[in-house]
């Protein structure tokens, strides 16, 4: 435990960029699963849920992206990318623009320039925009063990993954270190305990979370182990294996005792929008 103390005490100069992709519109009740004591009582309103990518700049290993958003097809057609099925169920909102290449663009970050892509899960609306890069030949995408099993299962379609969206790409399977208390295990994706991808499941059996060591105070991205902030806080996991998220949840909560400087990004949450800083803005 004590070891993250050590990590945090020297963090890198990290950049991160968060891109928001667009928006998915999702019932109220896809944030709490159904064997939450919590179900009946948590509000049902549907809204519209921001859907994001993040880029992070290492000073010295180049550029990370995390997550895709929403794909560019989505400015001019509802389907999208997401096919006949489930475009017409998963409704989005966008802009000509606001898709990930596009705005990487207007900080003058080619789709080359990106080697390293890691998905948090395999979601459609994590892996939308992964057809962008598919031109670079260089690019690795980093995806929990198990969470490509569950992406190769038949009717993933029904889970809400989309093969099509994958296709030509390199992937790779995440190689974690063994232990990382709290979390199940962790991977140093730049060998220099700057960026941590640690296993959260639930949500989906390999949905991993990412732990950022930078210079204004550690920074972690829930994805979606918390849509919103009220997963966290009142212990209520999203959609997806109950006793699995519940733990992710707990080690989290486990993590932010030992770091509670730790300012935290929530999947999807459209009340924590307004306060985020947005690309071109960016984190330290
Ligand atoms: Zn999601």
């Amino acid at each position: 435990m004590s070891e993250w103390k050590n990590i945090l005490k020297k963090p890198k100069d990290l950049k991160l960029f968060i891109i928001h992709t667009g928006f998915v519109h999702m019932a109220g009740n896809i944030h709490v699963n159904r064997k939450s004591s919590k179900f009946k009582s948590f509000p049902k309103d549907d809204r519209f849920n921001p859907v994001f990518a993040y880029l992070v700049e290492h000073p010295e290993q180049g550029y990370l992206l995390l997550d895709t958003g929403l794909h560019s097809s989505f400015s001019q057609s509802r389907f999208g990318n997401f096919g006949f099925l489930l475009g017409g169920v998963v409704k989005t909102k966008t802009e000509a623009g606001m898709d990930v290449v596009s705005r990487l663009g207007s900080i003058n970050v080619a789709p080359q320039k990106i080697s390293k892509i890691v998905l948090s899960h395999l979601h459609l609306d994590h892996t939308s925009g992964l057809p962008h890069f598919k031109d670079n030949g260089d690019l690795k995408v980093y995806i929990d063990p198990d969470e490509i099993d569950s992406g190769e299962a038949l009717f993933g379609l029904f889970k809400g993954y989309i093969k099509k969206q994958r296709q030509g790409m390199r992937i790779e399977p995440i190689a974690y270190s063994k232990n990382a208390p709290p979390f199940i295990h962790a991977w140093d994706v730049f060998h220099d305990q700057s960026v941590f991808i640690v296993r959260t499941p639930g949500h989906t059996p390999g949905h991993v979370s990412a732990l950022l060591n930078m210079s204004g105070g550690p920074l972690f991205l829930t994805f979606d182990v918390a849509h919103r902030k009220v997963n966290i806080d009142e212990t209520i996991p999203t959609k997806g294996d109950y006793d699995q998220s519940m733990a992710s949840i707990e080690a989290f909560k486990v993590f932010l005792k030992i770091a509670p400087e730790t300012r935290v990004i929530y999947g999807h949450d459209p009340d924590q929008l307004g306060s985020l800083k947005l690309l071109p803005d960016y984190y330290t």
